[in-house]
């Protein structure tokens, strides 16, 4: 069995329509997708409309960016109500925030020579969501750089050129957000930041303080070392298991939407409280 519960479609990052995501879910046979654009749910109705055509079981999800000390991370909702107030002010927020840091990214990079960066990013992304990822694609397009990972290692990134911090909402609101939306929170990709162990056990606990409901415990990447210290980090706090590819369809990129099977997660799976 197959699910799926990170994806990203052109309301994001992503590069396919919500429907296209969910003939890909179908066609890798999974049982249950969510589609999880960054601070979006633009792309929700059209996918869990299409996701009824199959035997496919959709859930409304989102990927919010949020804000932990000094920290930005990821907080998966899963299973929200998209017409819920709260969480739609919310992501209103966070994307005035992109768009303030889009033009701060585009004013850096002019100072080193790259022109009209806001406007070629914008010109890239199918809807109004603008991310660091259209900014990657410009600078591969521009021939700037190769492939994504350069583009992050040159820019974008810790005293590279275009590094804005952004002060996106705080990991107790984002929480809040989704469980007002009737969602549950899950960690996104834990091992992705870049910390010590001993602060990502720090991180997970405080975030269980504030109510966090599960941790993402494997992707496509994931090694088997990766799943089992996910594991570990979800059993010591009580956590739920989540699962997702993080697929964003973009070309080059290997790993596979449904690519991570169901056995992983057992019956401590957040299927269980979705149902
Ligand atoms: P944003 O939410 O606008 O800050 O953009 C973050 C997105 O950029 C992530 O969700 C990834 O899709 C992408 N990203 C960030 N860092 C990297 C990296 N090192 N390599 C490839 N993609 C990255
Ligand atoms: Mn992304
Ligand atoms: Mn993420
Ligand atoms: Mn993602």
């Amino acid at each position: 069995m197959k699910i799926d519960l990170h994806t990203h479609s052109y309301y994001s990052d992503g590069v396919l329509s919500p429907k296209e995501i969910v003939e890909k879910a179908v066609i890798a046979k999974c049982i249950f997708l969510s589609l999880t654009d960054h601070d979006s749910i633009k792309g929700l109705f059209e996918a869990s409309e299409h996701s009824k055509c199959f035997n496919l079981e959709f859930i409304n999800g989102v990927e919010v960016s949020a804000k932990f000390n000094s920290q930005s991370i990821h907080i998966v909702g899963l299973g929200i109500n998209p017409e819920e107030r709260t969480l739609k002010e919310g992501l209103k927020k966070n994307n005035k925030l992109r768009i303030d840091r889009a033009k701060k990214i585009s004013e850096d990079l002019f100072e080193v020579g790259i022109e009209k960066a806001y406007e070629k990013a914008s010109a890239i992304s199918k809807t109004k969501y603008i991310t660091r990822t259209h900014f990657a694609q410009m600078l591969i397009q521009e021939k700037i750089c190769t492939n994504m990972s350069s583009v992050f290692k040159r820019y974008m990134t810790g005293k590279k050129p275009g590094s804005v911090k952004v002060e996106w909402a705080s990991s107790e609101d984002v929480i809040n957000w989704i469980h007002k939306a009737g969602g549950i929170a899950i960690l996104a990709h834990p091992l992705r930041y870049k910390m010590t162990l001993t602060k990502l056990k720090k991180l997970v606990s405080s975030l269980k303080i504030l109510g966090l409901d599960g941790i993402e415990i494997a992707n496509s990447f994931s090694r088997f070392e990766d799943i089992k210290i996910a594991k570990l980090i979800a059993d010591e706090n009580e956590l739920l298991y989540s699962s997702g590819s993080d697929y964003h369809g973009w070309p080059n990129q290997t790993n596979a939407l449904g690519g991570v099977p169901e056995y992983h997660l057992g019956r401590k799976s957040v299927i269980n409280y979705l149902r």
